[in-house]
């Protein structure tokens, strides 16, 4: 099965997208892993994607979809695959339509995991972090027995930006500009499927595996 999931800052899409993929049993696809791994093995496209993310510049998107389309093409993608985290636009999502028709295939399924903003910014703006040992608390969900101070070292903790209520509130408006619309492109191609994101983390990928199996996964 050929997959895309999306879904917003929050929804749990890295979790749930290991789980899915190994009910799957296909490759867990990430934009992260591909950088990471075209930078370290020093692939052209890897030492051209290095030049621009140290200059601080955005990663055009031809390097980008050059790195999927190598990705896709390997022989443990062939059978399937979970994206996630790519495409994020809609024109990120016609290249992949196309270099799929140049593979001889297509995306089966867009798997959308719908959250509510509010519910987005209870989850992230919870969100603590210990300076010692690097775990994440929620002040609501996964609280310590003392307030900021870790029970596994017993460091402080504190907010990273990306979970402070401004920057949560960016990244919302930033979804909704560019990758919301990607849900009217694949509504329009009749491939999407919305789950519930809320609740338990167990609770979201029965849901998700529930749909799954009424498309033959
Ligand atoms: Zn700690």
């Amino acid at each position: 099965m050929r997959l895309v999931l999306v879904g917003p800052p929050g929804a749990g899409k890295g979790t749930q997208a290991e789980f899915i993929a190994a009910h799957l049993a296909v490759p867990k696809i990430s934009t992260g892993d591909i950088f990471r791994a075209n930078v370290s093995q020093g692939t052209p496209l890897g030492v051209e994607a290095k030049r621009y993310m140290d200059a601080g510049q955005l990663v055009p998107d031809e390097v980008t979809i050059n790195m999927v389309r190598d990705r896709l093409a390997e022989p443990d993608a062939s059978d399937g695959f979970l994206l996630d985290g790519f495409p994020r636009t809609v024109p990120q999502a016609s290249a992949l339509d196309k270099l799929l028709a140049d593979l001889g295939t297509a995306l089966d399924i867009v798997m959308e995991l719908v959250v509510d903003d509010d519910e987005v910014i209870r989850r992230l703006s919870g969100r603590r972090t210990c300076r010692g040992c690097g775990k994440i608390w929620h002040v609501e969900f996964d609280p310590t027995s003392k307030p900021d101070i870790c029970d596994r070292c017993g460091s402080e903790l504190f907010q990273r930006d990306d979970d402070k209520a401004e920057t949560i509130a960016n990244r919302l408006v930033e979804y909704a500009d560019k990758t919301a619309p990607l849900i009217d492109f694949y509504g329009a191609q009749g491939k999407l499927v919305g789950i519930d994101a809320t609740g338990p983390v167990e609770d979201v990928t029965v849901r998700a595996i529930d749909a799954l199996r009424s498309y033959g996964g």
